[in-house]
């Protein structure tokens, strides 16, 4: 079928880099823009001294899977990373779709969009291709902060997680919906959204600290029927990740900011340590360096696709920033 077609031409690994539009606070700085975007290149004017003070400008090009200028819709941006992905996850397949980059750069306004999106699909799919075998959808949204786990979808209630000795990863007490309207799922998104944004220390700060999972879950019982406990048939997760110059927040004064530092570091370097294992179809996936990667250690098995949206500011004030954010997706692939 179309279907089994467009599996197998789905890459295991995609990474799409996302500029955003200069913003008001950019222009009233006048911070030029030095990104140039080619369809899946992109040039990087980073302007430096000579020991004479002169000014000379260095350039840096990158290539990735697509670069997506600041024209580009949110639209646009489901179409070339997670339209492709929802048709698999019926076909036992575990996805994961991460935006990497510093705080601002675009990462919640991107992600936040996708998973009402995919889920529309992914009802779609449910009520035409695959009707009446017994397919369910489930959504979880949770974050990690500080190592920890919180339910986005139950007043930020602490939780714990457990390992059933088959691969598959149970995070105790996780609040988890079957939805079967689009109405629902907006509903939950949103509510999962204003209880990450309005945590204990107050909107961005918080946010910027945390890495934000929100699962979408297709099941279905041995026999496709409502009667029987049904089981993980496929899972896509979205993924919004600390705001990556938190990483090295390692020297800071404030001991908690310290902590909380090193965990973002520790974390951002195992996921891409994950993701270069599963690409060089390495055997062992060194998914115990943090929280995140092993939560998400049953998307790192098997048939898993990943998709990196890196997302960055276009400014002269966040060069060194977006190199950074660069380099790491650059090495992922
Ligand atoms: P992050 O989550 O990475 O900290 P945000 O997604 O909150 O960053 O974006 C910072 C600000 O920039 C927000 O006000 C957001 O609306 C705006 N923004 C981000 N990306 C775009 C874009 N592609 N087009 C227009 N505005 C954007
Ligand atoms: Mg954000």
């Amino acid at each position: 079928t179309v279907d089994k077609e467009k599996a197998s031409n789905v890459a295991k690994i995609k990474v799409v880099v996302r500029k955003r539009p200069l913003n008001k606070k950019e222009l009233a700085k006048n911070e030029e823009d030095i990104i140039e975007t080619e369809s899946n290149s992109l040039v990087v004017h980073e302007t430096k001294l000579k020991v004479d003070l002169t000014e000379y400008v260095e350039k840096h090009e990158f290539i990735f899977d697509a670069v997506l200028n600041e024209e580009v819709s949110n639209d646009e941006v489901y179409r070339e990373t997670v339209e492709p992905i929802v048709p698999i996850i019926f076909q036992r397949t575990k996805a994961t779709c991460f935006a990497y980059g510093q705080t601002g750069s675009g990462k919640t306004y991107t992600m936040k969009p996708l998973p009402l999106r995919a889920s529309r699909d992914i009802l779609r799919l449910m009520h035409h291709t695959y009707r009446n075998q017994g397919f369910q959808l489930f959504v979880s949204f949770f974050e990690i902060y500080g190592g920890k786990l919180f339910d986005l979808l139950n007043e930020r209630k602490k939780l714990c997680m457990r390992e059933d000795g088959k691969q598959q990863v149970c995070i105790v007490g996780l609040q988890e919906y079957r939805v079967s309207d689009v109405e629902t799922i907006k509903e939950l998104i949103e509510k999962g959204s204003a209880t990450r944004s309005t945590g204990t220390t107050g909107a961005n700060e918080e946010s910027s600290r945390s890495h934000a999972i929100l699962q979408l879950a297709i099941k279905r019982s041995a026999d496709g029927s409502d009667s029987k406990p049904a089981r993980v048939i496929g899972k896509l997760s979205f993924i919004d990740l600390a705001g990556s110059e938190r990483g090295a927040d390692t020297t800071d004064n404030d001991k908690q900011t310290r902590m909380e530092g090193a965990e973002i570091n520790k974390s951002l370097l195992a996921l891409k340590e994950c993701i270069r294992a599963l690409d060089n179809d390495q055997v062992h996936i060194p998914f115990r360096g943090s929280k995140l990667t092993e939560v998400l250690r049953d998307s790192f098995v098997g048939n898993s696709r990943t998709v990196m949206i890196s997302c960055i500011s276009p400014s002269s004030g966040s060069c060194e920033h977006t190199l950074n954010t660069l380099r790491y997706a650059d090495r992922v692939k």
